[in-house]
């Protein structure tokens, strides 16, 4: 089904309009129409081959909400009609230990994700900067009808990318968190561990945002580029998690921590960052990373987000404005995630 895109056609040209092939839906797909579309900062890194695999052309897109249109034979989760969203991942070999754990985006063979990645019959995947997307019943999550649709995109993987270290590293009342960097993944994480109950603390390198940080969650807002400011900190954080997309010092957070605590990377820089052996050594410190979640417990997080509450901060943006908001995103300014109205495709 030939199906209308925006794609990067190399890692330097603006986007621009495209028409991929859709396969018809198979027994266990859903077809799905794609209202909106969240803008990830991974959607910059792969559109403009910053992590050195990029297949072109390549159409971004990874917080996909929409309506079922049309559902195969043998599907029994979705229904024609119903609001539905797809993140990272659309197959997995669901053998594997990881898959069989739920832990799909760790499968043994390999993910397929959303875009950029082989498809197991061959051929690339393209993501949800499109009219429409067909998906495997499994790897369709369920969207409640009381989030708003727009701002429930971005739960899709910011939401579950920062859900899951919170979950996983047991973030809970009585706890002092750190987050550093507020833009699409931090102000999630912030929002995400305010509402786990956890006193949370957030780093930034733009000042001008701290009433917004308060606003969402945080109970004080320290400037990262103002070391004496950080080293108030030192010893007291139980859990930290860091969203920044760019190369950064991650010492100074190594310090903030407490006995056995945890920095946790989310954001992925292109280059590796530097570790103080003596910043993990003193304090038997971790330094820990995080990739998206499974889907079980993407599910988990929107029926997290609808009882609490939660749905993303957003701009809406037309498709033809994409290269202004991954500009906008390179500056840090965006609150708190650009999300493209697929309408306007
Ligand atoms: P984003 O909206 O652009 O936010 C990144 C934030 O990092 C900025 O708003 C800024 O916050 C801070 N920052 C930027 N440059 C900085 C610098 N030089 N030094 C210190 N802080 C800086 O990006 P995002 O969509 O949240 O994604 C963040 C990163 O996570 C990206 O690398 C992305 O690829 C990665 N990611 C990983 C996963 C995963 O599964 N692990 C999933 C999704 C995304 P302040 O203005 O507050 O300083
Ligand atoms: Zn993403
Ligand atoms: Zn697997």
């Amino acid at each position: 089904m030939p199906t209308k895109a925006y794609a990067a056609k190399d890692a330097s040209s603006p986007l621009g309009p495209h028409t991929i092939e859709r396969r018809a839906p198979g027994a266990k797909d859903v077809a799905i129409q794609i209202e909106f579309c969240g803008v990830c900062h991974s959607d910059l890194h792969q559109a403009r081959n910053e992590w050195h695999n990029t297949t072109y052309p390549c159409v971004p897109g990874h917080e996909i909400i929409g309506r079922v249109t049309k559902v195969g034979a043998s599907v029994t989760r979705h229904a024609e009609g119903d609001r539905v969203g797809v993140g990272c991942l659309v197959d997995s070999c669901r053998a594997c230990d990881a898959c069989k754990s739920g832990m799909q985006q760790f499968c043994a063979k390999g993910a397929t994700f959303t875009y950029n990645s082989q498809e197991p019959g061959g051929g690339t995947t393209y993501g949800g900067y499109s009219q429409a997307v067909v998906v495997d019943e499994a790897f369709v999550l369920r969207i409640p009808e009381t989030l708003d649709p727009a701002g429930a995109a971005p739960l899709l993987c910011a939401g579950i990318t920062t859900y899951s270290p919170l979950r996983h590293w047991k973030v809970a009342k009585g706890q002092k968190v750190g987050i550093v960097g507020l833009g699409g993944l931090g102000h999630m994480g912030l929002k995400l561990a305010h509402a786990m109950g956890a006193e949370v603390v957030l780093f930034t390198t733009s000042p001008k945002k701290a009433a917004d940080a308060k606003r969402l969650g945080a109970s004080e807002v320290v400037s990262s580029k103002d070391p004496d400011a950080v080293a108030k900190h030192k010893g007291s954080f139980h859990f930290i998690l860091d969203t920044v997309s760019a190369d950064h010092d991650i010492n100074p957070y190594l310090s903030a921590l407490r006995q056995d605590g945890t920095l946790c990377l989310v954001g992925a820089p292109e280059k590796p960052l530097a570790v103080s052996s003596f910043g993990v050594i003193f304090g038997r410190k971790s330094v820990a990373g995080s990739l998206i979640g499974g889907l079980e417990e993407t599910q988990e997080m929107l029926d997290f987000c609808a009882e609490h509450g939660i749905v993303s901060d957003i701009e809406k943006i037309r498709m033809n404005q994409i290269d202004e908001a991954y500009e906008r995103m390179l500056r840090s300014d965006v609150r708190y995630r650009f999300v493209v109205d697929m309408s306007t495709l």
